[in-house]
């Protein structure tokens, strides 16, 4: 058992996989399913940490590749931790900085040791090994560290995908060695495989073994086709321990998180609610919505009169687009917050179906309510 993490599991959903537990972390507990919005630079955009609570929000991610290269892991340490440092005092996840690293493409160079690459900032050359990653974040002093692993591209050969899959459970174990806050910041092991299940049983029976506090299903949305995607979780979560939790990386669209949650996973996180709010974009109870719509300009009604966020309390579907086009920061604050909120609901939604064995019926209702209009746009 792990002194930094514990994981119970409180209910099986009676039709489907979906099942409800509780994380404890030194910084509090996380009732999951969970979605958790994502603070790249230590800051979700445009919110404030009072008005991330006010979603509903019981963990943020943030990331160690953008904090390593500025302010630099030093620093946050200095600072007393990043949860000192950004005034945000429940969990955070960081991730390991590897998928930032290995998205820069030409700027990186992946041998047994780590990446070596170049900042986006400043060009300047940076190891990331599996020691490092585990000492930025130990310096970030986050509840739950993950991993060093290379996230292979979705078209990469079978070939390809069993070397890195195979280095990645040789990096994870020199995470294990590095690792010098075991009782206070709890480390989970990333399975890889890409698409296939021999690989993917390779790998889980690999990192299983080193009993960690939690595990994700790593290299799944990642540009796959939705069926692929599906076919990964299809049997990818049942590979894992059922007592301990579960994270897919990166999805923060309602489908791919029901998809995830009807097949045994607890945890999710993606830029997705914050970005698209940047855009003007928002997910409503009545599906996606663009505040951009010339038919909003005299819609004096609440952007999603079924939810109870700051945004839709207050402002009207007119203001907000009046917002938008004034490009005004105002417009991002709100969406954002609004999309958080909807998101944190869906979680508390999903988690009520499951606890009442009703998870597949709130999948398909939410589906037709959700889906089954065309998408404004
Ligand atoms: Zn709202």
């Amino acid at each position: 058992m792990s002194k930094a993490l514990q994981f119970e599991l409180l209910h099986k959903d009676a039709g489907s996989k979906a099942r409800r537990g509780r994380i404890t972390t030194p910084h509090g507990v996380i009732e999951t399913p969970v979605f958790m919005p994502v603070g790249t630079q230590a800051t979700v955009k445009a919110m404030k940490p009072e008005s991330v609570n006010d979603t509903g929000a019981q963990i943020i991610l943030a990331n160690t590749y953008h904090l390593m290269l500025r302010p630099g892991s030093d620093i946050v340490r200095e600072a007393g931790g990043l949860h000192e440092f950004m005034n945000w005092h429940k969990p955070i996840l960081t991730d390991c900085g590897g998928f930032q690293v290995f998205s820069l493409g030409h700027l990186r160079k992946i041998t047994e040791e780590g990446a070596m690459f170049s900042s986006h900032i400043d060009g300047s050359r940076h190891m990331l090994s599996p020691e490092k990653s585990i000492e930025v974040q130990n310096d970030l002093g986050s509840d739950i560290i993950m991993g060093f692993d290379e996230c292979a591209p979705p078209d990469a050969d079978r070939d390809y995908i069993a070397k890195s899959q195979a280095r990645t459970t040789r990096w994870l174990k020199r995470c294990v060695e590095a690792h010098r806050n075991p009782d206070t910041q709890a480390l989970f092991g990333i399975m890889q495989g890409g698409f296939f299940k021999d690989l993917r049983e390779e790998s889980a029976a690999a990192i299983v073994e080193l009993n960690l506090p939690g595990y994700a299903i790593g290299g799944i949305s990642v540009g796959e086709t939705k069926e692929e995607y599906i076919g990964v979780l299809e049997y990818a979560p049942d590979l894992l321990p059922e007592n301990k939790p579960r994270y897919v990386m990166g999805i923060g669209t309602p489908d791919y998180i029901l998809e995830a949650v009807e097949r045994g996973v607890d945890m999710f996180d993606c830029v997705e609610p914050t970005r698209i709010a940047r855009h003007g974009m928002a997910m409503t109870s009545q599906g996606r919505v663009s505040i951009k719509n010339a038919k909003y300009e005299r819609d004096f009604t609440p952007l999603d009169p079924e939810c109870d966020c700051y945004c839709c309390r207050n402002y009207s579907r007119a203001y907000l687009r009046h917002l938008f086009k004034a490009g005004e920061t105002m417009s991002h604050m709100l969406l954002s917050e609004h999309n958080l909120r909807f998101l944190s609901k869906l979680s508390e939604d999903i988690r009520d179906s499951i606890d009442k064995d009703r998870f597949s019926d709130f999948k398909a209702e939410f589906y037709a309510k959700y889906y089954g209009e065309r998408e404004q746009r």
